[in-house]
């Protein structure tokens, strides 16, 4: 690619709304441009990473024997009526009508619509198991779109889903795609773990995220230094030694983590889906006056809001809390947002909004023998208080007695998971087994964020100068520079041979003919963050040589002109 004829649109300030450093470096790039909050235009820069990101993707999914296919990304509500998550998926569902008034919504995730494919096109466990896999936009109406593509409303996403007659196939496939995962991320070039997560809230069966390690990562993950132990910090905390905890106080004794059939009843109660994106649900079963236990407290860690939860289903049960006002909430749960309890008894009491931390924090209450109700700390005071409380320090032996545990940051850049068979029996996506009796599918579903994978790479990757590519998923592997080739004839031709010998080569190259300083070209080179650079100039040229610098050298040097293409070798 020539510059010249080439989107180059480079920013030298800082962007002022970019809080993190690969969203100011994608906008200073020019790699991305905003739309609207969570909506991104991808300019001929960017998308040259996101193809190659994607490129991988592909091939590693292939190679897994995954065949692709491609659903639409408008999916029609009945079937998210059938699997019931038309009522339970909570505001990140963007819903919408046609002229016809019937009900859609944009895909946030494809379980529905690919179980209700393979229903109808596989009926015999011959020709199992499948695995189908797709690279698509998906939209989800994040509450805090933020960071720019790495938590965007649309984004692409890769998204596989297996099915099997049976567990042991899917463990088999699942492992398989937990190495597939390991290949596509050892390709990219970047630093991941592969941890633990927390499926309680799914389902008893196996998940696993993958995670760059960033310092910038919303997540916490927690690995031992003696082992290959690696978790999420839920898991962590799930699983950690009982006698690193301390003795839960007495008067939380009936302070219980509900089990998978709570959990689901709850979401059936606020028309949630509190079994897909609550991490941690925490309900305080108290006597009434009857003796009859009821819910007293509810703390849901996820990103709900009090007008998702559907009035009607509350109606009845306790007085519906769809009230959208900081003072309509205090009012109702008998304090404000951002602070905890003393709380309204008999009234399911949803903490929201920015309260994910109080969430996390009256969790941590919990495990430390803290009681909920009565307390009435302020929101800073009780962050403060969840920091001292977190159950898994740094230090800690771990779990499996080998090694003590580091925390570490990371963003979550792929998801795995063992759905076994809730959406296969909610929509009935059954085969007919040796036998010929009719049996329930087993699914399997792998998630990858594509687009996130790109600022995840860069948050990992970069200097004070800009970008720092890994080779695999730089938009151009070399960048050649000339210098003031507008007045140099000699100069010109033998940037345009290099070029042409290096693309010939097989790389991927840009030619920046620009007629700008010096400076400017080798301050954007450096900021789009090219792996290698090739000056050209006439006082090289006449000594026979190309000056060459790695983006992480910290040395220029100089390359006799014939042995250019071998010194990349
Ligand atoms: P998060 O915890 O960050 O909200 P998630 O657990 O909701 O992610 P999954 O449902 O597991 O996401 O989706 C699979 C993958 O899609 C994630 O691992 C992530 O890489 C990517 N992803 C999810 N939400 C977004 C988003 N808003 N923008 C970009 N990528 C996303
Ligand atoms: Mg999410
Ligand atoms: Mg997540
Ligand atoms: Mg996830």
């Amino acid at each position: 690619m020539r510059a010249s004829r080439y989107l180059i649109a480079t920013q030298k300030e800082t962007p002022a709304d970019a809080e993190i450093i690969s969203h100011q470096l994608m906008l200073r790039a020019g790699m991305i441009r905003k739309l609207a909050a969570g909506l991104y235009t991808w300019l001929p820069m960017g998308l040259r990473t996101l193809r190659k990101v994607e490129r991988i993707v592909r091939e590693e999914m292939d190679k897994s024997g995954a065949q692709e296919v491609l659903m639409p990304a408008v999916q029609p509500a009945e079937l998210w009526e059938e699997s019931g998550r038309w009522t339970q998926y909570g505001g990140e569902l963007l819903r919408m009508k046609d002229r016809h008034g019937r009900d859609f919504c944009f895909g946030p995730t494809h379980e529905e619509v690919i179980a209700d494919l393979i229903r109808n096109e596989i009926s015999s466990y011959k020709e199992l198991p499948a695995n189908f896999y797709q690279v698509q936009t998906k939209f989800r109406d994040e509450r805090r779109p933020r960071f720019g593509v790495m938590r965007a409303r649309e984004f692409l996403m890769k998204d596989a889903y297996s099915f099997h007659l049976n567990a042991e196939s899917l463990n088999e496939t699942y492992e398989l795609m937990h190495r597939t995962y390991c290949a596509i991320f050892d390709r990219f070039g970047l630093d991941y773990r592969a941890v633990q997560a927390d499926s309680g809230a799914i389902g008893g069966s196996a998940s696993h995220e993958f995670h760059v390690l960033a310092s910038s990562g919303e997540d916490d993950i927690v690995f031992s230094t003696g082992s290959d132990y690696a978790a999420n910090i839920e898991k962590a905390e799930a699983v950690a030694p009982s006698g690193t905890r301390p003795a839960p106080a007495e008067e939380m004794k009936e302070v219980a983590t509900p089990d998978q059939k709570t959990i689901e009843a709850v979401s059936q109660l606020l028309g949630i889906d509190a079994t897909r994106t609550v991490k941690t649900l925490l309900v305080k079963a108290e006597a009434d006056e009857d003796g009859n236990s009821g819910l007293v407290a509810l703390v849901l860690r996820g990103d709900h809001t009090l007008n998702e939860i559907k009035a009607e289903n509350l109606a009845g049960v306790a007085e519906p809390l769809t009230m959208a006002t900081d003072e309509e909430i205090e009012q109702a749960v008998g304090c404000k947002p951002g602070s905890i309890g003393p709380v309204n008894l008999n009234v399911p009491v949803i903490v929201d909004r920015s309260a994910a931390h109080l969430a996390d924090f009256v969790c941590g209450a919990n495990r430390e023998g803290f009681h909920l109700t009565g307390v009435n700390w302020e929101r800073d005071a009780a962050l403060e208080r969840m920091e001292d409380l977190r159950n898994v320090v740094e230090g800690d032996p771990s779990p499996d007695g080998k090694g003590t545990l580091e925390i570490r940051r990371g963003i979550e850049v792929g998801h795995i998971f063992k759905l076994g068979n809730k959406y296969s029996t909610a929509m009935n996506a059954t085969v007919l087994d040796e036998n010929g009796k009719t049996v329930i599918m087993d699914m399997g579903c792998y998630g990858l964020g594509v687009s996130r994978v790109v600022a995840a790479a860069i948050e990992q990757n970069h200097d004070e100068n800009g970008i720092i590519w890994p080779d695999a998923i730089a938009p151009f592997q070399v960048a050649i520079v000339t210098l003031n080739a507008h007045k140099s004839p000699t100069v010109a031709e033998a940037g345009e041979k290099l070029y042409e010998q290096l693309r010939q080569a097989g790389y991927d190259v840009l030619l920046d003919d620009r007629k700008e300083r010096p400076g400017v070209k080798f301050a954007d080179m450096e900021l789009i963050g090219i792996p290698h650079r090739f000056v050209v100039s006439e006082r090289g040229l006449a000594a026979g040589t190309l000056e060459y610098k790695g983006r992480k050298d910290a040395e220029k040097q100089d390359v006799p002109v014939a042995e250019a293409l071998p010194f990349l070798v």
